[in-house]
């Protein structure tokens, strides 16, 4: 199936480039709009509409059809969609600020939604195009579960659209073309086999029971849902996250943290810890870098804090987007004051990649000086990502007495000297989850 490019898309049979009017989605919207897979009413859906940006551009008429579609549906990978509207024969969806207007056949912006005959179905249940064991330090999370391992995985799709994308050839891709259910069903389960070849791999299904059993088997004390964004395969992270709380696993989100206040509530519940990449701290440069819009993302972040999820915050320092230092200023003195300064915050060396390769990579002396700038506005943890071999880049030191306390070598951990949640040295308390028993 040939991919259609969204920003050639026609949401509501408009000239291809333009957004979809106030009054086109109207026009397409009206006709009996009955609320599913959530309590809002006509009138609220109205209310919020005059209040709202229009939606994003989404695959016109791209949602497979005959035996692909069946197949998707054979192999258990087809789900109807939380948290959407439906409007007629038309739907919206209201997981994440996008909020994607589909008629019949169209495909979503995140391209794992479509509407199959005014329902919204996500097609990446238990449908992982890839996972991996990684230490908890490479998502990275310096506070959690330190020198653990995370049963680590993800579905194709991204509610962004960003233009450094370490992992552009999963996030922007459709499920059709990261996964195959042609051939013999096959699901992962213990006892687990050697390897898999990559044609195993494709037609692959691993369901949320399956991925907590897989987890343990091999022995990881938590699962991260990452690599792309959760919030774009939200139904298969919420089931896997609520299974893996009943039988005592961990669960770790790794998002951009672009999702409306509601659908996050009902997922953060089940989550122990997460990591939010702030991208920046300006809409324009969010839009442009990311399409994206940095309010929600500052939301989410009050959102975690409010209902108590440890979570750490990284920020890429890309080269002429995201680099100015009194923005970077900005940013870290809104973190202290509505987060609190013992927030960890992880500023990452940009590489060139994707559709900015001819960037040069951050250069380290502004790595350092958003360091320096971080910590004179008051947070305690500021950590520098992908420079190996930069001094104290990846150490933990006591607030009170600036011992070590936790060193890395970088996803290793090499030193560890906070016993229970405290500094060994002075006894100081250290934020963070350094053990199961301090996690939920
Ligand atoms: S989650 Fe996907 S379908 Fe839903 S609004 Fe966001 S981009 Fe659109």
């Amino acid at each position: 199936m040939k991919p259609h490019d969204p920003a050639n898309s026609d949401p509501a049979g408009q000239p291809p480039g333009h957004t979809l009017s106030r009054r086109a989605a109207f026009k397409i919207g009206v006709g009996g709009a009955v609320a599913a897979g959530s309590a809002a009413s006509l009138f609220e859906f109205f209310a919020k509409w005059r209040s709202s940006e229009a939606p994003a551009d989404v695959f016109k008429g791209d949602a497979p059809q005959g035996e692909i579609w069946e197949l998707w549906q054979k192999r258990g990978w087809v789900k109807e969609a939380r948290h959407y509207l439906k409007l007629g024969r038309n739907v919206q969806c209201k997981l994440c600020p996008n909020n994607c207007l589909l008629r019949p056949g169209d495909r979503s912006h995140c391209r794992n939604r479509v509407n199959y005959d005014g329902t919204l179905y996500t097609m990446v249940y238990g449908d992982p195009c890839t996972f991996h064991v990684d230490p908890v330090e490479k998502k990275p999370l310096f506070h959690f579960l330190p020198g653990s391992r995370a049963f680590s995985l993800a579905t194709s799709g991204c509610v962004f659209r960003c233009l450094n994308c370490q992992n552009w050839e999963i996030s922007q891709k459709k499920p059709e073309e990261t996964k195959d259910p042609r051939g013999p069903e096959l699901r992962l389960r213990p006892p687990l086999p050697a390897g898999l070849t990559q044609e195993e791999m494709t037609r692959l299904s691993l369901f949320p029971d399956d991925v907590v059993a897989v987890a343990r088997a091999l022995d990881c004390p938590s699962i991260a849902y990452t690599y792309s964004e959760p919030t774009a395969f939200y139904e298969y992270t919420q089931d896997t996250c609520q299974a893996a709380r009943e039988r005592k696993i961990k669960n770790i989100v790794v998002s951009c943290g672009s999702i409306e206040e509601r659908p996050a509530r009902e997922l953060y519940q089940y989550v122990d810890a997460a990591h939010v990449d702030l991208k920046g701290f300006d809409d324009e440069t969010y839009q442009r870098l990311n399409s994206g819009k940095l309010q929600p993302i500052l939301r989410t972040l009050q959102t975690l804090k409010d209902l108590g999820v440890w979570f750490e915050i990284i920020n890429l320092i890309v080269p002429t987007y995201t680099d100015n230092l009194e923005r970077i200023r900005r940013m870290c003195g809104w973190i202290a004051k509505e987060l609190g300064p013992d927030r960890p915050l992880h500023f990452s060396r940009f590489q060139p990649q994707h559709k900015l390769t001819h960037l040069a990579p951050t250069p380290v002396d502004t790595l350092v000086q958003a360091r320096e700038a971080a910590r004179a506005e008051g947070l305690r943890f500021v950590y520098i990502g992908n420079v190996p071999g930069l001094e104290d880049a990846g150490t933990t030191r006591c607030p009170n007495c600036r011992k070590a306390v936790v060193e890395r070598d970088i996803f290793a951990v090499t030193r560890l000297d906070i016993v229970g949640d405290q500094c060994r040295f002075c006894g100081t308390k250290i934020a963070g989850v350094w053990t199961s028993a301090g996690a939920n």
